[in-house]
Order: C-alpha cells, then structure tokens, then sequence
C-alpha cells in the first residue's frame, strides 16, 4: 500500500539506506563475479583480489593494517568476538560501559563480568572505572561480578565510540589512559558502529586494540561488518571450522557484502566533514524546535543546547505525560519513522538501560530520532510538524479518559 503522506525516516540508526555507489560496487559479485575466493582457480582468484582490495581500503579508513581487519556478519559478532575471544588466553573478566549495546552488555554479563557507571551526559565515569580497574585487580576482591568468588583481573575493556541511543561520544584517549595506568596489558575493545558514520576512527579509536564496525550503519549492505585485532593482541576465533581470516574467523567470505563494506567506509570518509556540517543543522534545528514543545527534555543536553559531545545524526529525547507505544504508533501512522530506544528494543517495548542509567525519568517517554547521510530539510519539516501534534492529541485523550 503506497502511504498518502510523505514518510520521515528518523530511524537511520536503526539502519540506513545503501549508498547508490555502494550498490554499484557490488553488482559485479552478485552477478558473474560470483566466485568462493577460498578456491585456487581463476573465479577464485579474482574473488579473492576483490576481498583483498577492499581490506586494504578499510584499512586507510579505520588507521589500521590490512591484516589486522577481520571480516564478520556485523556489529554484534564482532562485539561477542571482542568480549569472549580473550577468555581463553587471558584469565579475568569483560568490564564495559553501562550503556553499551546488547551486543556487548549480554556477553560481558555472560562471562560474569561488570558494568561500570556513566556520568550525566552518557560518558563512561572516569572515577568509576579507575575503581572498577583497581577494585579488579586487587588480590581478595569479589566484587558484584556474577559468580565472581576470588579474586578477578579484567580479560577485556569495552567503550563503545558513540552510544546508539543518545548519541554521546566517548573520550576513548582518555579510557585509554586509564586503563594503560591501573591495568596495565588489558586490550580496550571499542563498539565503533554508530560512530563509524560520524567519526574519523583511525583517530578516535586509534588507542583500542580491538574496533566493531558494521557496513549497514553507514550506507553498506547488512550482514557484513568488522572487527579490527590490532597486531598483538591475542584472541581466539569465535567461530570456528575453516582457515578463511588466516584462521581468525571461519565460513565463506561474504565477497558482495565486504566490496559494499568498503565502498560504504570509504564514501563516508570522503563526505564525512560536508555530510556532518548538514546532518548536524538539521538536527538541532529538529531539536530546538521540538524541546519547545511543553515537557519535552532532550537527554544528555543541556540548557546551553551544546551537542558537541553528540554524533550528529541522533536526537534523543524525554516526553513526559505521553506513553511510548502510543507515541511510536501515531507518529508512524503519520509517516514519521522513529524509535523508542534503540532498533533490537522498540519492538518489544522494553525499558531502555541506556535512559535507566541517564536518570530519564520512568514515566516519560523516550523518543529516538536519527537522521543519516540522506536525510533531508522535508524530514525535519515532517518531524516539526507531526510530533507536537501528535503529543497534543495524546495528551489531551489521556486528559479526558482520567476525567
Ligand atoms: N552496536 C551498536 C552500537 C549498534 O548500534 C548496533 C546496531 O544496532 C550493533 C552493535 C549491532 O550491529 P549489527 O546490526 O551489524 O549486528
């Protein structure tokens, strides 16, 4: 059924949509460039160069070595890889963020390990983790870790770049720094996906031994990502049962999806200044029309309206006196395509860990609206125009239901 409305996608860090040279890069290894490059024969051969090609541009791209990309099917394998991988080389166990994605938080706890606080604006508690760190480390101590009955030192350490849910970016020199003084040795993984779009991550990231990265958040195909395992640092495959990834990660390489992989990285490098500098204004022009609306807070940001600890593609905000469900439904009736947290939550309606840790209050609702490389001024337009009323129009049923 084609909608009568325009549709709004606020939705892009969910996903976002495949870049028209992306699409082009990949055609050729949908159609007769098809071959398995595990073989030794010419299809194979040439599949493999194409692998091999785009290696070397993520590569540049992320400030790493062409060996030390490792291809996955995406974020989350690359998270459990990072998180698991070191167990059995290195005794311990995983510390991340509180508000890490599912796809580090449900692994770390997994492994009994811990979460540490965040501060007001969703940045990893420095205080925090330098206890956490030591409290580890020190002979003795339980701590809370699930399972923990002696002493435990730390396998692994995960800050993620950019939070998929209020967009806050972390200080990852300074976790860095952290954790080179008070444990010494420990690898720093980082979950890149929702900064990938945003941040320049051989920069940024340039400190961790360990960088997730997934091709959909940043025009490229789904199902294809990276982790990057920087030259020292040990971990066992997660996936075993072929010597594909010289042994790291087994099963035929996704050839379609790790050209699109590239070509996406490499788009968004190139745009990234100009597609920032744009994505940017229409965001706070969304933002600071929408915090007029009465009861309406944006989390992590202040009066100041400064977002510059934010990636610029995310607006997040707190509605109070509106229910969640019935905010998501009326606005996607409208064409406005948003989320309550992040993309693995919305369906079911959970409360979001990430507003739970942020102190949003439990009686508001949240609303994600993140815009990407595409977006345009008719979605915003769209959001100032559909959400106000639709907050009204929830309001005032609520108002006369109670009367
Ligand atoms: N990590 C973060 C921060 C994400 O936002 C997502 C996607 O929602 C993932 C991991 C999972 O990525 P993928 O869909 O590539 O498995």
């Amino acid at each position: 059924m084609v909608p009568d409305h325009p549709i709004a996608d606020l939705d892009h860090a969910a996903t976002t949509s495949v870049r028209p040279e992306v699409r082009a890069a990949m055609a050729p290894f949908l159609d007769d460039r098809f071959g398995n490059p595990s073989g030794s024969h010419a299809r194979a051969r040439e599949a493999m160069r194409a692998v091999d090609e785009a290696r070397e541009r993520i590569a540049v791209v992320l400030g790493c070595a062409p060996d030390e990309v490792v291809f996955t099917s995406g974020a989350t394998e690359a998270d459990n890889h990072a998180v698991t991988g070191g167990l059995p080389i290195r005794s311990g166990i995983p510390l991340c963020s509180a508000v890490e994605h599912p796809a580090v938080l449900h692994p770390v706890h997994a492994l009994g390990g811990r979460s540490v606080a965040v501060d007001p604006t969703g940045r990893i508690d420095p205080d925090a983790l330098v206890v956490a760190l030591g409290e580890l480390g020190t002979p003795g101590f339980a701590g809370d870790a699930i399972g923990a009955t002696e002493a435990e030192t730390v396998s692994v350490v995960s800050v993620m770049t950019a939070n998929n849910e209020v967009g806050t970016i972390n200080d990852l020199d300074a976790v860095a720094d952290i954790v080179d003084r008070v444990a010494p040795g420990t690898p720093l993984h980082t979950d890149a996906a929702q900064g990938a779009a945003w941040l320049d991550l051989a920069k940024l990231a340039s400190r961790a031994q360990l960088v997730s990265v997934s091709g959909h958040k940043v025009g490229g195909p789904k199902g294809v990502g990276v982790l990057v395992v920087r030259h020292g640092t040990s971990l066992e495959p997660l996936i075993r049962g072929g010597s594909q990834e010289h042994g790291r990660r087994a099963g035929t390489l996704n050839v379609p999806g790790i050209v699109g992989c590239a070509a996406a990285l490499e788009s968004t490098a190139v745009r990234r200044d100009e597609t920032n500098r744009r994505v940017g204004a229409l965001r706070d022009r969304m933002a600071d029309g929408l915090v007029a609306i009465d009861g309406v807070t944006e989390t992590v940001v202040g009066a100041d309206r400064d977002r510059s600890h934010v990636i610029p593609g995310i607006c997040h905000l707190s509605i109070r006196g509106v229910d969640s469900e019935a905010l998501l439904y009326l606005l996607d009736s409208h064409g406005v395509a948003a989320s309550a947290a992040s993309s693995c939550q919305s369906g079911a309606q959970v409360a979001s860990h990430v507003a739970a840790a942020l102190g949003v209050p439990a009686d508001a609702a949240t609303l994600r609206l993140s815009l990407g490389w595409d977006s345009t001024g008719a979605d915003v337009d769209r959001a100032l125009e559909v959400i106000p009323a639709v907050v009204e129009r929830i309001r005032t049923f609520a108002g006369s239901v109670g009367r």
